[in-house]
């Protein structure tokens, strides 16, 4: 027998057959070859909320109820029943469970330990597919309705409050924001935290830790981001980074068989993750925002069991001979046999002393749906850039009838942006684009009040606006390499044909062969993406670098055998 799910929340309504679909008797009996069949008892827990380790279940008889622990007071999510599965994406990521799942009425229940979970999903295509588009539409579901372990109290006036926002929602993260400004009980809740208002923002983790203006790192340890990961063992494969060049190395590595940990400094997704709409990557015909393409890419990397370190960051290069290691910020070393550097690249800043104090409140480098809403309606903004990433978000902003100056150094938008966007913009009765103009100052008390830009007549004029989104050209994340391996003169990290005999003499390139396509001045060290020389600038070329560089991961492997 097979039946929808109760539809007790938003969760279990309207999709309730996408998130909750009924296995057939043969793929239940196949998972079933993968794990063991035992009975369950009525006011059974199965899986505690915060649990590490989390079982996978199929229920062949009875009913689990799901539940989400909190703060707030328990909340009822979902029945699963008899033919239907439990589980949630953060199962696969190998992330502490969000949900306490108990037995609603006795019966039989197919379960599976995670590492079988692991191995079902990569040997049956037919089976995952059903499991992985389930758990994908849960998660989505869950982040929209804020169904998660985490409570974040912050104010739409904070540049903190948005930081962590951006950092849970980019990390697919599930979770409920309380505006101190804007929801009445919030006040109550703090007294109930021990909180003052002067704390905020804070992060309540599981409704029992309390996490005062935390950092990224701390977040991602208090919501158990990186738990399961070893950090001891050698690695075939350690790839810094992980934007699209990045991930689409760990898609390749890990589903060839090669033991890869990747390691990132804030969210998987990289400059592409801060996308509204990727419009020219092959195979999305209508687009697809850089958020979404970013979590399919981080599943499917876990799916196949690579490892992903979220909030940590290399912070260099150790190489001796053929041993190389990334030593991260927090000291601790991976060893790895070969490296992959996939930093990418950021936003230049332009030079204006009191930028920093505007950041967060005013002046934005991504433009996504979280900066659209902290701009109203009709509020005007400015875009600075003349590249695809300015013209994107120029579009972006401009959809609601907003009024958008785009401003671009240069005498026209046409040398860095492609045709679409060009004709959008001319069409878009809203966007006015002004040549040869530059910000010169930034004014405001405690957020940004007021532009002063320069025209190319030389005229200085300034303007009641409040919102700057910064989309200027890139430098490469190269800094933490201290010169490990050879960079061209803008920092870029130079690879194959383009190093010379120079560089490979001062590097003192061991081997008789030279350097492959994509291998730096270092052996068994590899860049890919936008953060190596000569790199095309698109999600399509960071994607396919990231998939070559792993067969000369393979060859240089079967070297090190040979040595
Ligand atoms: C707003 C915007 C819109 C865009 N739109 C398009 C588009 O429509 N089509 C298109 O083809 N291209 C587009 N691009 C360009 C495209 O996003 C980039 O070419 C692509 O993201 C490059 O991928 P990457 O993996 O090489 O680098 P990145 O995307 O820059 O990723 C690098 C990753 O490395 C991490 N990192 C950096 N330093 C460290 C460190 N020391 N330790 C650990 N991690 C580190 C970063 O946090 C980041 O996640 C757009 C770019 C932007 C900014």
């Amino acid at each position: 027998m097979s039946s929808a799910a109760t539809p007790l929340t938003p969760l279990t309504s309207a999709n309730a057959p996408l998130l909750f679909p009924a296995l057939s008797a043969t793929q239940i009996a196949r998972i079933a070859s993968h794990g063991v069949t035992r009975p369950i008892t009525r006011g059974e827990v199965l899986i505690e909320g915060g649990q590490t380790d989390v079982p996978f279940f199929v229920v062949k008889g009875g009913e689990i109820e799901v539940i989400r622990p909190s703060g707030l007071g328990d909340l009822l999510i979902a029945i699963v029943r008899p033919d239907q599965f439990t589980g949630d994406i953060s199962m696969i990521l190998g992330r502490p469970a969000l949900m306490r799942l108990r037995v609603r009425e006795s019966g039989e229940v197919v379960q599976l330990t995670r590492d079988q979970m692991h191995a079902l999903i990569q040997a049956d295509a037919e089976v995952s597919e059903v499991l992985m588009t389930a758990l994908l539409h849960r998660r989505v579901a869950m982040v929209a309705q804020g169904i998660g372990d985490a409570l974040l109290i912050g104010s739409a006036r904070s540049a903190a409050t948005l930081r962590i926002k951006a950092f849970l929602t980019r990390n697919g993260h599930p979770f409920k924001y309380l505006d101190i400004d804007r929801d009445a009980d919030v006040r109550d809740l703090l007294d109930r935290f021990g909180v003052d208002a002067g704390d905020l923002p804070v992060l309540i983790c599981r409704g029992e830790k309390v996490l005062k203006n935390p950092v990224n790192q701390e977040i991602a340890d208090c919501l158990g981001f990186n738990s399961r990961i070893d950090r001891a063992h050698l690695r075939d494969v350690v790839i810094v980074g992980a934007g699209p060049a990045g991930l689409a190395a760990a898609v390749y590595a890990a589903s060839e068989g090669l033991d890869a940990l990747v390691l990132e400094t804030s969210s998987p997704g990289g400059q592409a993750g801060s996308s509204s709409r990727i419009e020219n990557y092959l195979g999305f015909p209508t687009g697809i925002s850089g958020q979404e393409l970013a979590e399919r890419a981080y599943a499917q990397a876990q799916k196949f069991g690579a490892d992903i370190m979220i909030a940590k960051s290399a912070a260099e290069l150790t190489c001796e001979r053929q041993a190389c290691g990334v030593r991260m910020d927090d000291g601790a070393t991976i060893p790895a046999r070969t490296v992959i550097i996939a930093t990418g690249a950021r936003y230049r800043k332009p030079p204006l002393a009191n930028l920093a104090q505007f950041e967060g409140v005013g002046v934005y480098y991504n433009a996504t749906f979280m900066e659209d809403a902290q701009c109203g309606d009709d509020d005007e903004v400015i875009v600075v850039g003349g590249a695809n990433s300015a013209g994107q978000a120029a579009v972006f902003l401009a959809r609601a009838g907003r009024r958008v100056h785009v401003l671009v150094r240069s005498s026209s938008l046409s040398e860095g942006m492609s045709q679409y966007l060009l004709r959008r913009i001319e069409e878009a009765a809203t966007i006015q684009v002004r040549t040869r103009t530059e910000i010169v100052a930034l004014e405001g008390n405690g957020r940004l009040e007021r532009v002063t830009w320069r025209d190319g007549t030389g005229a200085v004029s300034r303007h009641e606006i409040r919102h700057v989104f910064l989309m200027t050209g890139a430098e490469a994340n190269t800094g933490w390499l201290k010169s490990h391996v050879a960079l061209d003169a803008k920092g870029f990290i130079k690879t194959g044909p383009d190093l010379t005999s120079g560089d490979l003499a001062a590097a003192q390139w061991p081997l008789e062969r030279s350097p492959y396509l994509l291998e730096t001045s270092r052996p068994g060290v590899f860049a890919v993406g936008d953060v190596r020389c000569g790199n095309v600038k698109r999600v399509a070329s960071a994607v396919g670098e990231g998939s070559i560089a792993i067969s000369f991961v393979h060859r240089v492997l079967g070297e090190q055998v040979q040595a």
